[in-house]
């Protein structure tokens, strides 16, 4: 087994074929005939890469090559290699399309498998690609791979990505996607992956995105995803467009709260307070009163969090 030298440093990604039939107008594969791959070789390939560079699990993926229910198959004939010899992390790439007998196969080989969304809905997801589609391809795809999961015994975990700014969507369908995968599909993660321009793509003078975007989609996101806001909450971050206001999502759905009652998820709305916060704070005013030093002790960011709290015991340095 290799699992020990794999464990350490990051997840070694390795992309089955290099060729693709499709269109998506952000991508640069080019369309051509792919030669026959031997799992069982390029599964021995993948694991001395991994081994010899230290990576700490491996993510297997491909294009859709010039015949997608091949590609597919070559992702789980080399996972079943691979799992031969090695019992660390794998994820595995589900392709659009991919039929549910591959996905339950998947399912058993991986720690974790994905398929991407690329684009927020339907609409947005037709702009950029001819031949996915939205509905049957990729939705009902990661509904099989979350019955699949669920069937196993909820080890394995499911995540998805969208590209943010490819197409003209607003940070709002984005987010609205995103809160309905977590919530449907139970995804573990969503991945907001930033558009920028490659040579010989379709979209190749477009601009890339702005890595601020970036940032606060995923702000919000750890609102939903960690901290439970509900999508009515979320919804007063956004401004008539649609678009993300520019001031930090957790300041604008701050609340006021008493240290010495709130509840945990109240907690949890006060800038300053994690989840980690939240917990030390609940265990300890069971115990006293706690102060603003106390606070800052548990490693609350008093700045952000002063304004938002009250009920701590003062003292006197509290006063000057
Ligand atoms: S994004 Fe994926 S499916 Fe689309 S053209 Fe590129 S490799 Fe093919």
């Amino acid at each position: 087994m290799l699992s020990g030298d794999i464990e350490r440093g990051c997840v070694y990604k390795h992309v089955l074929i290099g060729g693709c039939s499709y269109d998506c107008a952000y991508c640069s594969f080019p369309s051509r005939k792919q030669k026959v791959h031997n799992p069982e070789r390029t599964a021995l390939r993948i694991l001395e890469t991994a081994r010899k560079y230290g990576f700490r699990g491996i993510f297997l993926t491909s294009t859709m090559g010039d015949d997608p229910e091949k590609a597919m198959d070559l992702i789980i004939d080399t996972a079943e290699c691979i799992r031969n010899f090695y019992r660390g992390y794998l994820h595995l790439k589900i392709l659009p399309g991919a039929s549910r007998s591959q996905i339950k196969t998947a399912v058993t080989y991986g720690d974790r498998v994905s398929i991407n969304l690329e684009a927020p809905n339907g609409g947005r997801l037709s702009e950029l690609s001819s031949m996915k589609d939205f509905r049957t391809d990729i939705i009902k795809r990661q509904r099989w791979i979350r019955e699949e999961i669920e069937r196993c015994g909820g080890k394995v975990t499911q995540t998805t990505q969208m590209v943010v700014g490819a197409g003209d969507e607003t940070d709002l369908e984005i987010i609205e996607s995103a809160y309905r995968a977590y919530r449907d599909m139970k995804m573990a993660r969503v991945y907001y992956s930033r558009f920028i321009p490659l040579k010989n793509s379709r979209l190749e003078n477009r601009n890339a995105e702005s890595r601020e975007r970036i940032r606060m989609l995923y702000r919000l996101d750890a609102l939903i995803r960690l901290y439970g806001y509900s999508w009515r909450e979320i919804q007063r971050v956004f401004d008539e467009k649609g678009n993300l206001l520019r001031d930090d999502p957790k300041f604008i759905l701050a609340r006021r709260i008493d240290i010495k009652t709130a509840g945990f998820r109240d907690l949890l709305r006060v800038p300053g307070i994690g989840i980690r916060h939240a917990e030390k704070i609940m265990k300890e005013r069971g115990k006293r009163s706690l102060g603003l030093k106390d606070l800052k002790n548990m490693g609350v960011n008093i700045k952000k969090a002063r304004a938002f709290i009250s009920g701590f015991q003062r003292t006197l340095d509290e006063f000057c």
